[in-house]
C-alpha cells in the first residue's frame, strides 16, 4: 500500500537482507532544534522484520563534538538528538559507546543514553565498577561530562529551558 500525506512519503523497496520487495520506507521532513531541516528515514521489512532509522541533515555533513555536563538529576531529562552514527563518551570514566550495526537515529533523553551505556557495559563485562558509577550518575550523585561525537554533525543535547 502506498500512502501520501503532507510532509511525508511512504514507498516500498527491496530488502538488502532477505531480498524480497517487502521494505516500507517512510520519509519525513522534521525540524530538529539547533540542527534545522532534517530528513528522518524509517525502514521496516515486513518479511524479515529488520528495521532502521536514520537522520539525514540538510546542512553540510561535518563532524561535531558536543559536550554536556550532567550536574544533577534534572539533567537526566534533557533531550538527546542522536544520529545513527553517534559515539558517546564519558571521559571521567573512560567509557565509550560506539554505534553498532543496529544503531538507530532517535530522540531520547540523557537517562536513556546512560541506560544504553549500562546495557552495553553489562553485556561486555558483566556488572562491574563502571556500572556502579553510572548508577550513581543516574541517581544524580556523580557529575560527569557526556560527549557526543558525530560525523553527521547532528547529535546534541538540548538543555532544559530554565
Ligand atoms: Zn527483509
Amino acid at each position: 500500500m502506498r500512502k501520501h500525506h503532507f510532509n511525508s512519503l511512504v514507498f516500498n523497496a527491496l530488502c538488502s537482507q532477505c531480498e524480497t520487495d517487502s521494505v516500507i520506507i517512510h520519509q519525513r521532513m522534521i525540524d530538529l532544534p539547533e540542527v534545522g531541516k532534517t530528513l528522518r528515514i524509517n525502514s521496516y521489512c515486513e518479511n524479515c522484520h529488520v528495521n532502521s532509522s536514520e537522520f539525514v541533515p540538510f546542512h553540510d555533513k561535518k563532524n561535531s563534538v558536543f559536550k554536556f555536563l550532567i550536574n544533577d538529576k534534572l539533567d537526566l531529562n534533557a533531550k538527546v538528538i542522536k544520529s545513527q552514527d553517534c559515539t558517546f563518551r564519558i571521559p571521567e570514566l573512560g567509557v565509550e559507546l560506539e554505534p553498532g550495526p543496529e544503531s538507530q537515529a532517535e530522540i531520547i533523553n540523557v537517562e536513556g543514553v546512560l541506560s544504553n551505556i549500562t546495557l552495553a557495559l553489562d553485556y561486555e563485562y558483566g556488572s562491574n565498577k563502571l556500572s556502579n558509577d553510572i548508577a550513581r550518575i543516574r541517581k544524580g550523585k556523580k557529575k560527569v561530562t557526556l560527549v557526543l561525537d558525530d560525523p553527521m554533525g547532528v547529535s546534541r543535547v538540548i538543555p532544559r529551558k530554565s
